[in-house]
């Protein structure tokens, strides 16, 4: 069984300053971890930073944190970066290429790794921290949706503590026990709150007009545009399904989904005497970031704690499966062939790559998920080792893509 947190005695309190890699750094997950590093500086050292597109802003954020390396897979972005960094007299190491952020994963100097990256493009850096024992945080919840048993396998062979940063996650990792091995036998079920996104309680047929500025418009969640688009589908909650059955070694059965529109309770466990443990807090990422970073201790986030006064009630509701038909693939493809999870998550990613791009209308992305995970043969799914995920990956978008075509046109 893997290990999502070993003993605490692990982690006692560091004697030296942690040195964090952050993949992802220019993201709204990156950012904020950076904002919690920046409040405790004699823990915490930032060791690398890595981004895809934005170089001015990783230039900016290298200036200020003074990283040993900072990564852009790009070679013509990574000039760009050496230059002007170069300018400004910083003496950190922009690596490129495609090796450079497992590079970076598993450096043996870093102690910490936080997957910040979005979609399956982190998978190998994340292999490469699990493999190299690091403590990994992760937030690319894609990674091990793609990865699933091999990940989990994975983490345990290289003894990395893996700690959830998705918010529902990190609350139900906060109701148990510290020590993993005292978890068994306590959990009933568990349950993931979902705030039901920005289109919570429309009639189904009005989302055929819907725009990409109204589905990245979160209630209340400032996130990045992928997974706010998720958050309209409901797919980053069917994500968050197989996610927990892999962190928490549950039955798909034993996760279940209720919409909570406050986004106050951030999850909860049902134990098998039937008492229910949640975590509550104000939405904000800061405070799973500052939890993964310094468990099993406690640092401050720089969020405000919860206002009960001012709270107006909590509420709870079943969700609504003809306005978001895309939840229940996630238990579907827990019980199909092993790699129709990499399926499933590639279709999404290229389906909402697409509605962001104005290519197809917003139910679309739920039939071209639907439609890839039928096509794909579960011969094709089977899949053992990184490659053959990665290779899976490449056939699902392809699949996908005709999927989009064939929306389009329609
Ligand atoms: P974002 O789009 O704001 O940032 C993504 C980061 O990944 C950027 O730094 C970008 O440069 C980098 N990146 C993108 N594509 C890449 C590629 N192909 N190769 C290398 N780097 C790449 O996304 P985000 O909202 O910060 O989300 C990051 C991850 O965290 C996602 O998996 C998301 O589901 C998860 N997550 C986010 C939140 C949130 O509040 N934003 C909450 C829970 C989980
Ligand atoms: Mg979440």
């Amino acid at each position: 069984m893997a290990a999502a947190a070993q003993t605490p005695a692990k982690h006692a309190a560091p004697s030296r300053r942690q040195r964090v890699a952050i993949l992802g750094s220019t993201g709204s997950i990156g950012v904020n971890t950076l904002e919690v590093i920046a409040r405790h500086p004699e823990r915490f050292e930032v060791f690398g930073l890595s981004s895809h597109q934005r170089v001015d802003e990783l230039v900016a954020q290298c200036l200020r944190f003074a990283p040993r390396i900072a990564v852009l897979p790009d070679r013509e972005r990574a000039r760009q970066a050496r230059r002007a960094l170069a300018e400004r007299g910083s003496r950190t190491e922009v690596l490129d290429g495609d090796k450079a952020l497992c590079q970076l994963a598993s450096a043996p100097e870093v102690d910490a790794v936080m997957a910040a990256i979005v979609g399956a493009a982190g998978l190998p850096a994340c292999m490469a921290a699990a493999a190299a024992g690091k403590r990994l945080l992760l937030a690319n919840k894609e990674a091990l949706v793609v990865g699933g048993e091999l990940f989990m396998r994975t983490v345990a062979e290289g003894g990395a503590t893996l700690l959830p940063i998705d918010s529902e996650h990190s609350a139900i990792f906060q109701c148990l026990p510290e020590d993993r091995a005292a978890w068994g036998g306590r959990i009933d079920h568990i349950v993931l709150t979902a705030s039901g996104g920005p289109f919570r309680g429309r009639a189904p047929e009005a989302l055929r007009g819907v725009t990409p500025a109204e589905a990245v418009a979160h209630p209340n969640w400032t996130m990045g545009r992928k997974i706010s688009v998720d958050s309209a589908t409901m797919m980053n909650k069917a994500l968050e399904v197989i996610e927990a059955r892999w962190l928490f070694d549950l039955a798909p059965a034993d996760v279940r989904v209720v919409i909570h529109p406050q986004s106050i309770v951030h999850s909860m466990v049902v134990c098998r005497d039937a008492s229910v443990l949640a975590q509550l807090g104000t939405p904000d990422m800061r405070v799973p970031i500052a939890y993964g970073l310094s468990f099993p201790e406690r640092i401050a986030s720089g969020a405000p704690a919860l206002d009960f006064m001012n709270l107006r009630g909590l509420t709870f509701e079943a969700v609504d499966e003809r306005l978001f038909p895309g939840l229940g693939l996630a238990w579907a493809a827990l019980a199909a062939a092993p790699g129709t999870t990499a399926v499933l998550n590639a279709a999404n990613e290229v389906a909402v790559q697409a509605f962001l791009d104005g290519t197809i209308r917003f139910p679309d992305i739920h039939s071209v998920n639907a439609r890839t995970v039928e096509r794909l043969p579960p011969r094709l799914a089977a899949a053992h080792g990184l490659e053959d995920l990665l290779e899976l990956d490449r056939r699902a978008r392809a699949e996908a893509a005709q999927a989009v075509r064939a929306a389009a046109a329609a």
